[in-house]
């Protein structure tokens, strides 16, 4: 490196999914990078943790996000880290996906094409065989969605301080896929009765069983499309070791560049700009100063940003309410039963698991077979999850009594559910989680943790820029639009790299 021009000095707060992205990426340009941290682990609202069985067996389980995508080798987020130097978990392509609905023999879906897919899915709904070229529609649709989505960052934006003010670029290209705006317009349910599904096909979707069964990780089902434009299926136990082994290589190869700094357990307190750019005080120190910040927190107003432009900021004005989460997590003994494959859904759960409050959709991740980096053979591990409201949550996580059993109400249907599904299963450990158990993780406060943006108006289309009103000072991940996935968050992330470079990354 040449000293008498260093290259330029980059704070990256928050080491979830996009600021790891955004450090790993920034090295790769030759920035130096220092990454903070408030807690002991990466990873943020795709962390992990780590439970012993009741005899003292160790297994790993996602905290929270449970479903990845991008990683199948030559995807655009495989690409992206192989070329940042980050050593990838091993990935496992998806087997065949069960398919059980309530009293009927179980069924095997074959997600490897479009065209198996949709066959598997008229074998599973007879009922529906008109509507093939629906689904044949959707497919292409979704395909389309799935090209279209990873080039977004790459419209001409450079002179554009926000993605919105790109939509005449962005329709533009839209209007290739006319299926997907009228998607932006409907419920599901409309769209569903409209099709004219019948109750088994339209609990099949209401089960999200297409979005998280579908194959080609590269897709977005169009019916929901509206919802979470980077919401993907593949269960993250298609990496071996889970969002553990993805966020621990990410933050090894930061921490192993030389040009990379990494500070955890230290959570930033406050950011000053100064004559020479921007000094961070955390607990112990000053750091900087820094030529730009890039900041993955929700709320600037908690790091006590000191500025004459501070009221400039549109930040406050964009406060997204996001669905939080519901979450159990489970140690099984591994039975035939279960799929072979990492991830999986089931039918039978759902009406019941919308007793818990604001829940609804339900996901299922299971650790694969033989998955040693998660546990001991013969043990899996699976992290059920459903979206919670936050108002739900808000009055029983600030006081404490009552909490408890709040929480083990909460995830009470969603174990049970997995007990329906799988009645020969056994159950050895059984663990919940709140939207409370996120604000740990992640720091925010209110419930505005991760999960989907609550409405559309919180979706994309709304979300600020990651320009803010200081220079050089920048906002990426789900503090942008809420609930944007650790695909989406990485894509937001190389996104802001390339306004930072001022040209495109090659990825
Ligand atoms: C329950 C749940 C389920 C989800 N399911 C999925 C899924 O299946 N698939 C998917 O792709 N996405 C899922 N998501 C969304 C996904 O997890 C988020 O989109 C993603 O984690 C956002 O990444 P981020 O880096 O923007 O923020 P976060 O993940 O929130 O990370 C922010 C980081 O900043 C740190 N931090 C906070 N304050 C400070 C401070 N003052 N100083 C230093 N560091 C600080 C936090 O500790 C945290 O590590 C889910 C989210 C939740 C909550």
């Amino acid at each position: 490196m040449d000293i008498k021009s260093p290259s330029p000095k980059v704070a990256v707060i928050g080491a979830g999914p996009a600021g790891l992205a955004a450090s790993l990426l920034l090295l790769r340009e030759g920035f130096r990078v220092a990454l903070f941290e408030s807690h002991s682990k990466p990873g943020g609202c795709a962390s992990y943790f780590r439970r012993k069985t009741s005899d003292g067996r160790a297994m790993t389980f996602d905290a929270g996000a449970t479903v990845l995508n991008g990683m199948a080798p030559g995807q655009w987020l495989e690409r992206a880290l192989e070329s940042c130097g980050v050593a990838l978990p091993a990935y496992e392509p998806l087997g065949l996906l069960r398919l059980r609905l309530p009293g009927e023999d179980p069924r095997d879906l074959d997600p490897r094409d479009d065209k198996t897919w949709i066959a598997s899915l008229l074998g599973a709904f007879p009922e529906e065989a008109p509507r093939e070229a629906y689904l044949a529609q959707a497919a292409r649709s979704a395909r389309l969605l799935g090209e279209l989505l990873p080039r977004v960052p790459h419209l001409p934006l450079e002179k554009l301080a926000d993605l919105r003010l790109s939509l005449p670029t962005l329709g533009g290209a839209l209007r290739l896929a006319p299926d997907l705006l009228k998607g932006f317009r409907r419920s599901f349910a409309e769209e569903l009765d409209e099709q004219g599904f019948g109750p088994r096909f339209r609990r099949f979707v209401e089960m999200q069983l297409l979005i998280t069964l579908q194959a080609g990780a590269e897709s977005v089902h169009p019916l929901y499309g509206r919802m979470a434009l980077f919401f993907y299926p593949q269960g993250s136990g298609n990496v071996r070791g889970g969002f553990k082994a993805l966020m621990d290589a990410m933050l090894g190869a930061v921490e192993k560049h030389e040009r990379g700094h990494v500070a955890m357990r230290t959570p930033v307190l406050s950011i000053s700009p100064s004559n020479d750019g921007y000094e961070i005080r955390t607990e112990a120190k000053r750091w900087g100063p820094f030529d730009h910040v890039i900041s993955t927190l929700p709320r600037f107003d908690t790091l006590r940003l000191r500025s004459e432009g501070q009221a400039a900021h549109a930040w406050e004005r964009h406060r997204h309410e996001c669905w939080s989460a519901n979450v159990a997590y489970l140690i099984v003994r591994d039975h035939p039963e279960l799929p072979a494959a990492p991830f999986g859904a089931h039918l039978s759960s759902a009406p019941d698991a919308t007793d818990a409050p604001g829940g609804g959709d339900v996901y299922v991740s299971f650790s694969s077979r033989g998955d040693a980096e998660r546990g001991p053979a013969g043990l899996r591990s699976v992290t059920i999850s459903t979206h919670a409201h936050p108002d739900a949550w808000r009055d029983v996580a600030r006081g404490t009594p009552g909490y408890a059993a709040a929480k083990a109400a909460a995830g009470a249907p969603l174990v049970e559910a997995f007990a329906r599904s799988f009645p020969e299963v056994e159950i050895l450990v059984r663990e919940f989680a709140t939207p409370k158990t996120f604000q740990r993780y992640t720091r925010r406060r209110e419930g505005t943790v991760g999960g989907l943006p609550m409405t559309y108006a919180n979706t994309f289309f709304r979300s600020p820029s990651q320009r803010t009103g200081l220079r050089n000072f920048w906002q990426i991940g789900d503090t942008s639009f809420p609930g944007q996935s650790v695909y989406g968050t990485a894509i937001g992330a190389a996104a802001c790299v390339e306004k930072i470079l001022g040209r495109k990354l090659k990825i």
